[in-house]
C-alpha cells in the first residue's frame, strides 16, 4: 500500500456584505469572504491539500481567478471538480482547521463536518473540523481576515490496480 500526504492553506479578507461560507455551510455573520469565487476558505484549503497529496500543483493552476468560468464558483463545485482530477486515489482521512475571530464556529462544527464529508463522498468519521481564534493577534485577530489549514492522507490505489492486472 502506498500513501501520500498533502497540506493546504488559504486566507481570505473579511468584508461587509459578503457571505461567510465554510465547507458549503453559510454561517450568519456581519462580514464575509472577499474572493473571485464564493471565498470558501475551508474548501480552498481542502482542495490544495488534495492536489498537494496527488502532486498536482495547486488550486490556482486548475481554477485560476482570471478565468470567468470560476467567478462566484462555490467551494463545493471546486471540491467536486478537484475529485475528478484524483482518479486512482482514495481519501483515507482529512483534518481541517479554520482560524477566525468572528463568528464563533463551535455551534456550526457538526454541520460543517457533515457538509465536507458529503462533498467528498466520505463517512463523517473520515473528516475532522476544528475552529480556533487567533487570540486577538494580527490581522486574523483583528477580524480583517480568516484562514484555514487542511491535511489529507490519500491512498494511491493506481499501483495496486496494476499489480492486480498483472496477475489476471
Ligand atoms: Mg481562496
Amino acid at each position: 500500500m502506498s500513501f501520500r500526504i498533502g497540506h493546504g492553506y488559504d486566507i481570505h479578507r473579511l468584508v461587509p456584505d459578503r457571505p461567510f461560507i465554510l465547507g458549503g455551510v453559510e454561517i450568519p455573520s456581519s462580514c464575509g469572504f472577499l474572493g473571485h469565487s464564493d471565498g470558501d476558505v475551508l474548501a480552498h484549503a481542502v482542495i490544495d491539500a488534495l492536489l498537494g497529496a496527488a502532486g498536482l500543483n495547486d488550486i490556482g493552476t486548475h481554477f485560476p481567478d482570471t478565468d470567468e468560468r470560476w467567478r462566484g464558483a462555490s467551494g463545493e463545485l471546486l471540491v467536486r471538480s478537484t475529485l475528478e482530477l484524483l482518479q486512482g486515489y482514495r481519501i483515507v482521512h482529512l483534518d481541517t482547521t479554520v482560524i477566525t475571530e468572528q463568528p464563533r464556529l463551535g455551534p456550526h462544527r457538526d454541520a460543517i463536518r457533515t457538509a465536507l464529508a458529503g462533498m467528498l463522498d466520505l463517512d463523517v468519521d473520515s473528516v475532522n473540523f476544528k475552529a480556533k481564534t487567533n487570540e486577538g493577534c494580527g490581522p486574523i485577530g483583528e477580524g480583517v481576515a480568516a484562514a484555514s489549514h487542511a491535511v489529507v492522507l490519500l491512498e494511491d490505489v493506481r499501483g495496486s490496480a496494476m499489480e492486480h492486472d498483472r496477475w489476471l
